[in-house]
């Protein structure tokens, strides 16, 4: 097949296949209600019309794209959790999942820009429940990707430890003071970046560590400074910063739900947001198979295309079984949230296999490519580099098993 090295738009258009597997992954009928069949075929067209066209341009540039961003508000991504009320769709977490896996097919870094803003005006409802005032004020806008809300967790003496805050707020009269750091935060330099949902230390440790408190503060607060542009090896059009804050006053109506409880109560709440993050891995590995088939369809060797040599085509089934894992476990998680069951195991299970899968499925379609799987314009390459993440964002594969061997009862103390 002559692929033409340094066309990327050609290399990423969407490959029609008649194959139902093939463009929409692993069939779970028993998973999905018409509605989402609908938005997943308006998901669908609206990546392969907005998404998939620019998204190697996009990564090799490193280039977040504020036009396409506003698209994807317009399209109803960010809003899926939100109620309402305050004009979000109070739509379910297997329609994020959707929104995740769909878009990950083409493009992980808009994938990631969904999600973390699809979490974060979730948790910001969530938390800000009794400020019904301060949501109609920020969500809405936020919704329709006008305005960017990033989740600060993660500081530079580490993630994965991620209740050891050093960032500390203190009160001073009806005000809090707020000095310290956040690394790693994604959303958060964008021309729409305008809150940040900030965990910090409040009051005293009792027992080796300081109650957290979370708090919505405005980046444009004086004090803040939201550090230069991270160079990534994946996820390269998505936009991370670290952000400082150096005696940065908030209002007291900034603490998000109860003084000290904001960071228990948030990961509480949050159990659930490693499914989006596996429906990335999913869709990572539906990408992956789609570049591997148009490939091993077209390119020749030894007189016939490379699918019809049997361990070529055996790869390719690899991948493919590793992506019907992927999706099983993600809309199993998903269904049993929405369903009301609990999903602590399901979610860091589907997390930890997912992003395993995701890395061994792009790492067999760069094999499969050959040289052009070394190349920068190609899908598969752009999908090696973007599976590398989805084993360290919302927790590495140590933070999954800890949180499944504590389920088992093992190592309570882990
Ligand atoms: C592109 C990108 C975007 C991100 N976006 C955000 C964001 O929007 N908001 C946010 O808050 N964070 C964000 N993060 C941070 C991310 O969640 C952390 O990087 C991740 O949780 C790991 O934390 P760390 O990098 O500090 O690694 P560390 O915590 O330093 O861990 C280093 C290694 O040690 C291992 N380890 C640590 N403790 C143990 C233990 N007890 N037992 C065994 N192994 C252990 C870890 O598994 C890991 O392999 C982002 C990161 C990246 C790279």
């Amino acid at each position: 097949m002559a692929r033409e090295v340094g066309d990327p738009v050609a290399l990423d258009m969407k490959t029609q296949s008649t194959n139902a597997f093939m463009s929409g992954g692993y069939a779970l009928p028993w998973a999905f209600s018409p509605e989402h069949d609908s938005w997943k075929s308006t998901l669908q067209d609206f990546v392969a019309s907005r998404i998939a066209p620019g998204a190697a341009q996009r990564t090799i540039d490193e280039r977040f794209d504020p036009d396409l961003a506003l698209a994807v508000g317009e399209l109803g991504a960010y809003g899926l959790l939100v109620p309402t009320e305050y004009g979000g769709q109070g739509a379910d977490l297997r329609s994020l999942c959707l929104a995740t896996e769909e878009t990950a097919v083409y493009d992980s870094s808009m994938a990631v820009t969904i999600h973390v803003q699809a979490i974060s005006l979730a948790l910001l409802a969530h938390l800000g429940k009794d400020h019904p005032d301060l949501l109609l004020e920020t969500l809405p806008k936020a919704v329709t990707g006008e305005v960017f809300i990033s989740f600060g967790l993660t500081e530079p003496t580490g993630g994965t430890d991620a209740g050891h805050i050093e960032t500390r707020a203190i009160k001073q009269g009806g005000d809090w003071i707020i000095n310290g750091s956040k690394q790693f935060i994604t959303n958060s330099g964008t021309p729409f970046s305008k809150y940040v949902i900030l965990f910090a230390a409040t009051g005293e440790a009792s027992g080796g560590r300081s109650p957290i408190s979370a708090f919505l503060v405005p980046l444009d607060a004086e004090g803040v400074t939201v550090g230069p542009l991270y160079r990534k090896l994946g996820w390269r059009a998505s936009d991370t910063h670290p952000l400082f804050f150096n005696d940065v006053r908030v209002p007291n109506a900034a603490l998000l739900g109860e003084e000290g409880r904001g960071y228990a109560e948030a990961l509480r709440f949050l159990t659930w947001a490693r499914l989006p993050i596996s429906a990335m891995s999913a869709g990572l590995v539906r990408g992956c198979l789609l570049d591997i088939d148009r490939f091993i369809s077209e390119r020749r060797s030894f007189g016939k295309p490379l699918g019809d040599h049997q361990a070529v085509a055996f790869q390719a089934a690899e991948v493919a079984a590793l992506g019907s894992l992927a999706r099983v476990m993600t809309y199993d998680g998903a269904w049993k949230y929405d369903h009301g069951h609990p999903i602590q195991q399901e979610a860091a299970t589907a997390k930890l296999l997912s992003a395993e899968a995701a890395n061994k499925a792009a790492y067999i379609a760069t094999g499969l490519l050959g040289g052009y799987g070394f190349m920068e314009e190609s899908a598969a390459t752009r999908h090696y580099q973007d599976a590398r993440i989805l084993t360290i964002g919302e927790g590495t594969p140590e933070v999954q098993k800890m949180l499944i061997a504590r389920l088992l009862g093992m190592g309570r103390r882990l």
